[in-house]
């Protein structure tokens, strides 16, 4: 099982800062970040922790016109990763106007998915968030401001991609469940008395030890679920697989 909430793609003209954001949400340098534009041509997926959920990061080769065969394949695998994101990261230059290929991109983002971040803040700001809705034509509902690389608004990003998870607008995988910091440490808990449990049985002792194992367990269990499990859950463990005897 693939385990992740979603998948987010950076979308945006060549040179905008995709990959530099991807290293940073990384915290390493995986992407191949240079001033040139078009470099990453291909599709670099990361798994990235963000507050202790864990998301797919697609780093997407930048939509142009399609001049050249390599360039048409980056442009195909662009369109099939807005359609299989959950999330998408398009980025502007927040120090220059929107260009026309900043529209044109736009164009093809379903406005509910997006997150619109206006990049390179730290180099002075040509556009606001009006300014921004305006010559993209949408109801972009969501626009932060960040610098990819100095590390600016990052916060505000992983506080927002994670809000989105726990809102419910990312499909988690069906069979995932979700579990806060105090979920985490009862299921870890709940092991722990499993594994002194089963210990207890192996080593031969006494199978009232192990059985306050498994209640403990089943306590710490019952905490996370909500429910108050009956005694008759454990005594038919006792019974039906005669334990100990
Ligand atoms: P991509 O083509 O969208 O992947 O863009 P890159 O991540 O390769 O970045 C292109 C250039 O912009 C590089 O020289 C980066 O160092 C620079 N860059 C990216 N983000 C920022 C930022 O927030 N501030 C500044 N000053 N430069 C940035
Ligand atoms: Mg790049």
């Amino acid at each position: 099982m693939s385990c992740h909430v979603g998948y987010v793609a950076l979308i945006g003209r060549p040179n905008v800062g995709k990959s530099t954001l991807l290293n940073t949400l990384l915290n390493k340098e995986r992407a191949i970040v240079t001033s040139t534009p078009g470099t990453t041509r291909d599709t670099i997926e990361e798994e990235i922790d963000i507050k202790g959920l864990p998301f797919t990061i697609i780093d997407t080769a930048g939509l142009r016109d399609p001049s050249s065969e390599i360039e048409r394949e980056g442009i195909f695998r662009t369109n099939k990763q807005i359609k299989r994101a959950d999330i998408l990261l398009f980025l502007v230059n927040a120090n220059e106007e929107i260009t026309a290929k900043d529209i044109k991109i736009s164009d093809r983002l379903p406005p509910e998915k997006t997150i619109i971040l206006s990049n390179k803040i730290d180099l002075g700001k040509k556009l606001s968030t009006r300014q921004i809705n305006h010559k993209l034509g949408k109801g972009w509902a969501n626009i932060l401001e960040i610098s990819a690389k100095k590390g600016e608004g990052i916060k505000d990003l992983e506080e927002e991609l994670t809000k989105l998870v726990w809102g419910g607008q990312v499909n988690k995988e069906e069979d995932m469940i979700l579990l806060d910091a105090r979920e985490k440490y009862q299921l870890e808990q709940a092991r722990k008395h499993l594994d002194l449990g089963r210990e207890n049985l192996i080593n031969g002792h006494p199978v009232d030890l192990a059985e306050m194992d498994i209640r403990q367990a089943r306590t710490e269990l019952g905490k996370i679920t909500g429910e108050d499990l009956t005694e008759e859950v454990i005594d038919r463990m006792f019974s039906d697989f005669c334990v100990g005897k």
